[in-house]
């Protein structure tokens, strides 16, 4: 999903140490203003520290890391290298054979973002695996290939068109092939088994992975459409995400809708330009509504729910806190769903989004990547527990629909100043001026508390800013470097969001 529409260029960083530098490139250059966000200027101030480089603000065409446990007819068919499409193809065969199957998609989660969990185990010395690691080791692993039809990098909709139903399609396309004719997802096939079907997402319900699941539009961004389709066919037996204003009749607000009357969103309004109300569609399919986590924890199993906890997307991971408590989290969502579906006879199928990791990276904030990442591990957790109840009849798959942002973490050459330098056990001098990152400085990612996002719309001045980024990082920047940022926050263009 595509949240910041700066044009970025590819780039290759520089290295550079110099305390008042600030992006490699320089920000009046014509060339590169475009790199002058406060993301891009951010990064390049604490360059230094975090040896952190992105090479895009967008996705790229690195295979995803899969993994995978359960029957191993189904789990060797995704082991190794694959196409997409194969996921639905093993899915759909899996839910014939009554299988049960529980898909985890981390949206926008390459190699880079999936292995920052993994090493920071490794830089704390714990010697639990993740889960990732776990499900990897048990059962059989493998990357993804996630080009879409005709092209080599993707977005969300075609990807999860081709996870969803095994179809790749043109980019923004969602359940149509590449003709534009509705193609039949996994979830249609379990449905049509009479198994029990649950979505989670903490982006909208009606964004493009989980629509891939149950929608046929030609443009991602028809979401009134895709609500009004969701609610036509109300097949679903749990919907739990965010997106709730385009679920309601234009001109009108929450508070002017009696399930939502109370909700935290109540002010907010629709989305929709028509008179068309799938809230009530829902309810005349005796669908329970529901609008926070209390709520979400009252449901019983003999109810069909439609949980709408936000009116756009879910607070990231790492922006979680009092305020906003009674907003579920994703794996607090995806057990909820879990315990709802997972006691079928006829069994089910379960796709949970984890949609912070590509909004985050679209942002190149690796703090937050790194939490949305510990996030789908949490997730992870709890599925592999009801996988390991009947792991006969139970496939357990995470994956990615493509990566973003070209994360990667790099070594740094600095000068003599700041050489190592070690005697070996022969009594010869070693030395380097290449910093590999230790692991000390690489565990300051996890001291990040908030995000980038969070930390430039809070801070009204340059010198709050330099505060700020103090008190929810473990970076330092100059108040030169503040200045330079805080004027890109609020004077870009570009980012009309974190306009004053
Ligand atoms: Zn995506």
């Amino acid at each position: 999903m595509l949240i910041f529409m700066v044009n970025f260029y590819c780039i290759a960083y520089a290295q550079d140490n110099k305390s008042d530098s600030l992006a490699m490139y320089h920000p009046e250059s014509s060339i590169w203003y475009p790199h002058s966000t406060p993301f891009y200027l951010f990064k390049g101030a604490v360059y230094s520290q975090s040896q952190v480089v992105w090479a895009t603000s967008f996705h790229t065409a690195t295979p995803v890391p899969l993994g995978c446990v359960g029957p191993e007819k189904y789990t060797r068919m995704l082991k190794s290298v694959n196409p997409n499409t194969r996921v639905a193809e093993v899915m759909k065969e899996a839910l014939s054979d009554k299988v049960n199957v529980i898909l985890v998609i981390g949206d926008g989660m390459g190699p880079g973002h999936f292995s920052l969990p993994v090493y920071m185990r490794l830089a704390k010395g714990d010697t639990l695996p993740t889960m990732f690691e776990k499900i990897m080791h048990e059962g059989d692993c493998g990357y993804l290939l996630t080009n879409p039809a005709g092209g080599l990098v993707t977005g969300s909709a075609a990807a999860g068109t081709a996870l969803a139903t095994g179809t790749k399609t043109r980019m923004d396309m969602v359940g149509v092939d590449t003709l534009g004719n509705p193609v039949k997802s996994a979830l249609d096939v379990a449905v049509s088994l009479g198994m029990k079907t649950a979505l989670v997402t903490d982006a909208a319900i009606t964004d493009a992975t989980p629509a891939a699941f149950y929608a046929h539009v030609i443009q991602r961004n028809l979401q009134p459409e895709i609500a009004r389709q969701l609610a036509e066919e109300n097949f679903i037996d749990v919907l739990l995400g965010g997106g709730a204003s385009n679920f309601i009749p234009q001109n009108t607000t929450f508070g002017h809708c009696k399930d939502f009357e109370d909700c935290g969103f109540a002010n907010d309004s629709s989305s929709r330009k028509d008179d068309i109300n799938p809230i009530d569609t829902f309810k005349s399919h005796g669908y329970r509504l529901i609008h926070n986590e209390m709520q979400l924890q009252s449901v019983n199993n003999a109810e069909k729910v439609l949980g709408l906890f936000s009116p756009g997307g879910l607070p990231a991971p790492i922006d979680r806190n009092e305020s906003n408590k009674e907003i579920p989290t994703v794996a607090q969502m995806s057990k909820k769903a879990l315990e709802l579906i997972g006691d079928n006879p006829k069994g089910f199928f379960i796709m949970t989004e984890c949609a912070r990791i590509d909004w985050e990276a679209h942002a190149n904030d690796i703090g937050a990547v790194y939490k949305a990442v510990e996030e789908m591990n949490e997730v992870l957790k709890n599925a592999y527990r009801v996988y390991a109840k009947n792991p006969q009849k139970t496939l357990l798959i995470f994956c990615a629909d493509h990566e973003t942002g070209g994360l990667g973490i790099a070594y740094r050459k600095v000068d003599d100043n700041e050489k190592e330098t070690f005697r070996c056990a022969n009594g010869q001098m070693w030395e380097t001026k290449t910093k590999a990152l230790s692991f000390y400085e690489f565990k300051k990612l996890a001291a990040q508390d908030a995000s980038l996002a969070s930390i430039f719309k809070k801070s009204g001045s340059a010198e709050e800013l330099q505060q700020n980024i103090e008190k929810h990082t473990a970076y330092t920047v100059s108040l030169y470097q503040a200045q330079k940022i805080f004027e890109a926050a609020y004077q870009s263009p570009d980012m009309p969001k974190y306009k004053k």
